[in-house]
């Protein structure tokens, strides 16, 4: 790792932000570099390292020949430690069969008994050099200390000596031998180099081939050598080694792919593989540069099927490369290699892939171009003008064209949107929408532009077909892309309600909604500071001509916006849970107002209006009571409104509250009836008194025959009920006629009188009764 390690990582960090690719690289050159520097996948490098010697696996040379102290030499001498003097014995018989060199893999460092030892000592020195005898340092595994084993003396003097140490790793298997090794102080070539004839400098080592087949070594029983039963033929002119193999002697190693051997063969096979050539071993840092070259280019390309291919190719190549390179013994580690293009590879695959797959779906299948989805997610720039075109009319063309068609309408229209503007990107939604960012300069001349260009129809098939298109431009703000869009598309909408070729988008409806929450945290304080009152609309008696209630309707009057609609604060008190303290607030002056006019000897109705939100509140009972002692009004003079919603959406409730209030005589009535969809006898459920008819029923009950009708069963149903009958908004005098006609209850509306102040109403109210009392 080191300085160019850290410095990578802190490019990773910083740099690699802005572009995830170079993020990726440098991540990946890093982890790749710790992968190899740690061997990481050194388990998996052999794993394939041993399944391409099978791949390539070859026959040895021949020249190095096995004499093996197999079982049935142990049978036939029955003692072991061999007498030296069948060492002896296969040395002179091996000399005189003519074998080049002849190496014991035979430990003689300690004496044996006197006559063996110079039998021995006697033939070697006079086979001299020819003879080679291992020597080694043994470490004891507890207390590591190191003991070098020579032959004993005389064998010392005569023969060559080599070196039959070497180094397993904890599968047990030995990847490399040395070529020479020191001794205390003096060089020993390896059991390898001598055999193959091949020096090299001491300390260095070099990679075993385990492609040559150990099966294919010519092996001689050493019993049957010293019965004499061998042909000179087999080792005349070949070097030989002599080595236990039986497994009862121990020495035995892990083969990559052949599970144990005698661990005379790594000689052998160290030998061959010498004699092959000299083995280059390149490392893993080639492979892994070369990845790390294949990976850059890959992510640098932009079709991910390019990049899979590149990737997949580079990976083909770290599998190839050794393949070819080590039957020519250059040997190459390729993990860190496969590490970094898997890497690479796959996490690029997978991004390109997931960018591709949502593209799809960002697309319009008909014209190609980006859809709305595609426009929702670009980069919202604040001050670049969005802009909106629909074609109104385009369901109607649509349904008379052939889908072919389609293409080429949409074709038409996208190039004159296009016109003069080169380089826009334009976005198509369904049913005639497009959409694209404009350059805020001379908007309204482009667009009057635009518009002009459409008057004359486009030709799809041969047939003219004149299009009406409007534009809404939304000029740019903070607020999101599919906010904007939408704020667009309803300035387009209404430019054609409103007759107009485009339209902006107005934000004041935006501060308005900013309006509706700070109105809120004013609501407490305008009812502590008064600016909350409430409005009396009379409600008239038709059969007895008289004025005998009011409806209680609240009303604010903002010190600095004037009167506010109870319909944007009531809506917002509910969504807020203020509306309990408001309700209270209105019921207290209502119910106050209505028991001081019958006090004054009136028979005075008040009705206030219920927020669904309250129907179901426990409390309700309770507090309406107290209200109705605290004033002294009779509780049959109170009717408490509630809409036709509150009994469709009830909540699976069983206005327990309402049951409540009407077993202790308040009266209810149902608000708004008609508007929602139920029916009367749903609405039995509530316990009501009252049906209000909607006003939007009333007043057009003059001229719209199924409203009339839809009046008049109500009224009969509810009769039949035993419920009253209210109608609301009544602004004409016809209407009050048919009403009456129709054996309606109580008229309410401005042709009887406008909501207006307590004391209007109780200045009215009095009159009629003084009038009467006249
Ligand atoms: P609503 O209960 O249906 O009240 C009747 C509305 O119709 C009142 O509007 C009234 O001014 C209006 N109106 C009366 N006569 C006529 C007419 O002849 N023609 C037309 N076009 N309109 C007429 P307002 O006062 O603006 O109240 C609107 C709504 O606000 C009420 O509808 C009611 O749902 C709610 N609201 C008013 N006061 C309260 C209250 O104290 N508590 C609750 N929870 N809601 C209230
Ligand atoms: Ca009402
Ligand atoms: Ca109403």
């Amino acid at each position: 790792m080191g300085a160019f390690g850290s410095s990578l990582m802190k490019r990773a960090r910083s740099g690699g932000k802005k572009n995830p690719q170079l993020r990726l690289f440098l991540w990946a050159a890093i982890l790749g570099l710790i992968f190899g520097a740690i061997e990481f996948g050194k388990p998996v490098e052999d794993g394939l390292r041993a399944a391409r010697n099978l791949v390539h696996k070859h026959k040895a040379s021949g020249d190095i020949v096995l004499v093996a102290i197999d079982d049935p030499s142990l049978a036939a001498v029955d003692k072991w430690p061999w007498p030296r003097r069948y060492h002896a014995e296969i040395a002179d018989k091996l000399d005189r069969m003519g074998a080049r060199k002849i190496i014991f893999d035979i430990d003689f460092s300690s004496r044996s008994n006197p006559v063996d030892d110079r039998i021995l000592s006697a033939s070697v020195s006079r086979l001299g050099k020819k003879v080679t005898l291992p020597v080694q340092f043994v470490r004891d595994p507890v207390s590591g200390l190191r003991n070098e084993l020579y032959p004993f003396e005389q064998l010392r003097r005569h023969a060559q000596m080599a070196t039959i140490n070497l180094r397993y790793n904890s599968w047990g298997v030995v990847w490399k031998l040395p070529y020479a090794m020191d001794m205390e102080g003096k060089s020993y070539p390896s059991f390898a180099a001598i055999m193959s004839g091949v020096s090299g400098r001491t300390g260095t080592d070099f990679g075993i081939d385990y492609s040559v087949d150990p099966s294919s070594v010519p092996v001689i029983s050493a019993a049957r050598l010293i019965q004499g039963e061998v042909p000179a033929a087999l080792v005349q002119g070949k070097d030989v080694i002599v080595g236990t193999t039986s497994r009862q002697l121990g020495d035995i190693f892990a083969h990559p792919s052949r599970g144990m051997i005698p661990g005379v063969y790594l000689h052998i096979l160290g030998a061959e593989t010498l004699k092959q050539g000299i083995p280059i071993n390149l490392g893993w840092f080639p492979a892994f540069a070369l990845a790390l070259i294949i990976a850059g280019c890959s992510l640098r390309l932009s079709d991910v099927r390019f990049s899979i291919g590149f990737s997949l190719a580079g990976l083909t190549g770290t599998f190839v490369a050794p393949l070819v390179s080590e039957p020519n013994l250059i040997f190459l580690d390729v993990t860190p290699a496969l590490f970094v293009l898997l890497l690479v590879g796959g996490v690029d695959a997978w991004r390109k892939l997931k960018r591709t797959y949502s593209l799809r779906g960002k697309v319009n299948g008909i014209s190609g171009l980006p859809n709305l989805d595609a426009l929702r997610e670009q980069k919202p720039d604040r001050v670049q003008p969005l802009i909106a075109a629909r074609i109104q009319n385009y369901p109607q063309i649509n349904s008379t064209l052939p889908p072919e068609d389609e293409k080429v309408l949409v074709e038409q229209i996208a190039l004159r949107l296009t016109l003069g503007a080169s380089g826009l990107k334009l976005y198509q939604g369904d049913e005639g929408i497009f959409a694209w960012f404009a350059e805020p300069s001379s908007l309204s001349d482009h667009l009057d532009a635009l518009h002009a260009l459409f008057r004359s129809p486009v030709v799809v098939a041969g047939s003219p077909l004149d299009l009406t298109i409007t534009f809404g431009i939304d000029a740019g703000s903070d607020r999101s892309l599919a906010n904007r869009l939408g704020s667009a598309l309803v300035a387009a909408d209404e430019a054609a309600a409103e007759g107009l070729r485009w339209k902006e988008y107005d934000p004041a409806k935006l501060k308005d909604a900013a309006w509706k929450l700070s109105l809120l945290s004013q609501l407490d304080a305008a009812i502590d500071a008064g600016d909350l009152w409430i409005a009396y609309q009379p409600k008239l008696d038709l059969a007895s001509g008289r004025i005998t209630g009011a409806e209680a309707l609240v009303r604010w009057t903002h010190p600095e916006k004037g009167p506010i609609s109870p319909v944007e604060f009531v809506i917002a008190a509910e969504q807020s849970d203020r509306i309990q303290k408001l309700t209270s607030f209105v019921l207290d002056q209502a119910i106050a107002g209505a028991a001081a006019l019958n006090e004054r000897g009136l028979d005075f109705e008040i009705s206030v209006n219920l927020s669904a939100r309250l129907v179901d509140d426990p409390m309700l009972t309770q507090d309406v009571r107290g209200l109705l002692k605290k004033h002294g009004l009779a509780a049959d003079r109170l009717t408490l409104e509630v809409t036709e919603t509150v009994a469709l959406t009830g909540n699976g409730s069983d206005f327990a509250a309402l049951r409540e209030l009407r077993e202790s005589g308040v009266r209810l009535a149902i608000d708004d009836y008609g508007t929602g969809l139920s029916t009367l006898e749903y609405l039995k459920k509530i316990p009501a008194t009252e049906i209000k008819i909607d006003k939007s029923f009333i007043q057009s009950v003059g001229n719209s025959r199924s409203d009339m009708l839809m009046v008049h069963s109500t009224i009969q149903l509810a009769h039949s009920l035993g419920q009253k009958v209210v109608a609301e908004g009544v602004e004409e005098p016809e209407t009050l006629e048919l009403l009456k006609k129709l054996g309606c209850d109580v008229a309410q509306g401005y042709f009887i009188g406008r909501p207006m102040s307590y004391r209007a109403l109780s200045r009215q109210v009095l009159t009629q009764l003084r009038q009467e009392a006249a």
